[in-house]
């Protein structure tokens, strides 16, 4: 039953490590509200497997900063980049005080683990479940706060907004299928990729890019859209639905790619994009529809301890990644660009933030360098959260009501369909800023 109230201080649309980590760091005399589509468990952040990255020491600084930057072709932004490597010991110690629990070495410090596109080994993990580790933390975290409310199958469908001020959301209670108003002085939306909208892809379903086409619709900057990393090695399957990811860590540790002939044909360590376009070249030649991985020279006590999941996984469909190679292909995985917003996640439109996989501060360029992300998104949601502490101040209520008066409820009588709408907008978006290319995907799903 819907229950939630008309009003709240701050409202997060997105339940991932980056809605969690903007809560958590919000002021405990503000009402927030974090929501999300579906079930709180179904986002990416779960999913994560290899880690996140952690600027080891000082002398680590250039590397770290030299990798990123070739990974996204030097087109990130460099403050940004600055920023997160500057951030992540912060971040990981955050993470760590709430009972993180990432591998260690027997000294007991952080265990690390290398991925393609990095010079040293300096990502921490928890197995291959890093995410889940990560976000059911934050989110016990979370719980624990008398000031948070969480809310699950709401669905944002709009922005409240007047001009280019921000009021609050339009949601849909995906259980009775009312749609409602929800007020508040600040929205953050945290709402992640949109692998969703094209299939053949690693991500949740649910996650379509709705946030984005909201945002072009109502003139909120957006940028790079057509920057969509797809991930050289998903499980090949016949199935439909979610791909399933083989995390790069298993070819930091080192895992082969072989062709049709079980003979190796790239360098696996590569950054992704040059992976996938070998994959994709491979597959190309030899008329195949995936290429395999082979971990059988990896001692077994190793794969068995770091990727319990992913042994799992493939047992399940039937490959034993002990004794044989696995059939693997490239799908859509990771969004580079997005709703544009500073390094405080403010977008173009006041009292609205954008943080995690739905913003783009550039800090990823053309293409993200492995782990990456979970940093970025946990790193700048808590700037968010710190600078709406800083400049809070209540929403203008004439501003309010001009946004409420301007608000065409007809739109929103057939949310199913506006939803399908908003997909397809983003598809049309993502193609024309390809400049007429489909995705940079030349794979159909089976
Ligand atoms: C299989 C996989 C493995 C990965 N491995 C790694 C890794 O090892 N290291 C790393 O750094 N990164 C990894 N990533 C990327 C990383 O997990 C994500 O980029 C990151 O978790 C994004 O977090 P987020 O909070 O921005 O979004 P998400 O965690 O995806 O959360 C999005 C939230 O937004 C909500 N939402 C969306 N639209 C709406 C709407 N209209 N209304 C209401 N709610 C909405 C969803 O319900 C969800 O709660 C991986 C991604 C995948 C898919």
């Amino acid at each position: 039953m819907y229950s939630l109230k008309e009003r709240y201080d701050v409202i997060i649309v997105g339940t991932g490590v980056a809605g969690l980590n903007c809560a958590l760091n919000l002021p405990r005399d503000k009402r927030v509200l974090v929501l999300c589509k579906s079930k709180i468990t179904d986002c990416d952040s779960y999913l994560a497997q290899g880690g996140i990255c952690r600027l080891r020491n000082e002398g680590d600084y250039d590397s770290y900063y030299e990798d990123t930057m070739r990974a996204g072709h030097y087109e990130n932004n460099p403050a940004a980049v600055e920023s997160m490597i500057k951030g992540s010991q912060e971040v990981i110690a955050d993470l760590v005080s709430l009972g993180v629990e990432f591998a260690r070495e027997e000294d007991g410090s952080f265990a690390y683990t290398k991925e393609g596109g990095h010079s040293f080994p300096r990502i921490c993990y928890h197995e291959d479940s890093t995410g889940k580790e990560i976000t059911t933390t934050l989110l016990s975290a979370v719980r624990k706060l008398d000031n948070v409310e969480l809310a699950e199958r709401v669905t944002m469908l709009d922005l409240i907004a007047d001009g280019n001020e921000c009021f609050g959301i339009v949601v849909l209670d995906n259980a009775s299928g009312e749609v409602h108003k929800i007020f508040g002085d600040y929205t953050v939306l945290a709402t992640g990729g949109l692998g969703g909208a094209f299939g053949n892809t690693t991500n949740f379903g649910i996650l379509k890019g709705d946030a984005l086409a909201v945002c072009i619709d109502r003139g909120v900057a957006v940028d790079r859209i057509n920057y969509i990393q797809v991930h050289p090695t998903s499980l090949y399957s016949k199935k439909r639905g979610r791909r399933f990811l083989i995390s790069e860590s298993v070819r930091g540790e080192g895992a082969y790619l072989l062709d049709k002939n079980f003979n190796r044909f790239t360098d696996e360590l590569k950054p992704r994009d040059v992976v996938k376009d070998a994959v994709f070249a491979q597959m190309k030649k030899d008329g195949t529809k995936h290429v395999w991985l082979d971990m059988r020279h990896i001692p077994a006590e190793k794969i068995a301890s770091h990727f319990p999941a992913i042994v799992q996984r493939c047992k399940e469909e039937g490959y034993d990644v002990f004794t044989e190679c696995i059939p693997v292909v490239p799908a859509i995985h990771y969004f580079m660009g997005g709703i544009r917003s500073d390094l405080k996640g403010r977008t173009t439109m006041s009292r609205l933030y954008a943080v995690g996989e739905t913003c783009c501060n550039g800090v990823h360029g053309k293409n993200r360098l492995a782990s990456n992300s979970l940093l970025e998104s946990l790193l700048f949601a808590k700037r968010a959260a710190q600078d709406i502490t800083s400049v809070y101040s209540p929403a203008e209520s004439e501003g309010e009501s001009a946004a409420v008066a301007s608000l065409d409820m007809d739109k929103y009588k057939n949310p199913k369909k506006l939803l399908a709408k908003y997909r397809t907008q983003v598809r049309k978006a993502v193609k024309a800023a390809s400049e007429g290319k489909d995705i940079n995907i030349n794979y159909k799903e089976n």
